[in-house]
């Protein structure tokens, strides 16, 4: 990896706050996952394939924009590695990298349909605030 390869990991690393190697491989989170048929990296790649530093890849997949943020697959991983996280992560590095990370409270309101929930936008904010 490269010294900015290194940055946007870490970076993807401490979004996500879990361990990828404690993934086993078994499938479960792919399995689990609604949009599995869309994506090209499926959920259960994603951990080894941070381990092994294949950041860019993952920056160019599908996946993170196929992903519905549903975590199912945080709930049905039975070594608590949070796959959804991890491809969350990613996404917002993406974001990040293009410059699009900022978002200021008062332009939210335009942004929101009126029929949005506000537990869903609640809810959504806590999982993206770190
Ligand atoms: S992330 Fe969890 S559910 Fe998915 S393959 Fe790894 S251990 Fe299994
Ligand atoms: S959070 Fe994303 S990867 Fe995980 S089950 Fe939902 S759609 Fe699939």
């Amino acid at each position: 990896m490269t010294p900015d390869e290194m940055k946007v990991r870490d970076y993807i690393l401490k979004i996500y706050d879990g361990d990828v190697t404690k993934c086993m491989h078994c499938g479960k989170c792919s399995a689990s996952c609604p949009a599995y048929g869309e994506m090209d990296i499926k959920p259960h790649q994603f951990p080894s394939y941070v381990a092994h530093g294949e950041i860019a890849a993952l920056m160019d997949s599908k996946t993170i924009w196929e992903c519905l943020g549903c975590s199912a697959c945080v709930e049905r991983c039975p070594r608590g590695v949070k796959p959804g996280k991890l491809i969350d992560g990613v996404r917002q590095a993406v974001i990040r990298q293009r410059g699009g990370s900022h978002l200021y409270p008062e332009q939210i309101p335009a942004m929101v349909d009126p029929e949005t929930p506000q537990q869903l936008l609640v809810s959504v904010l806590r999982r993206e605030r770190k």
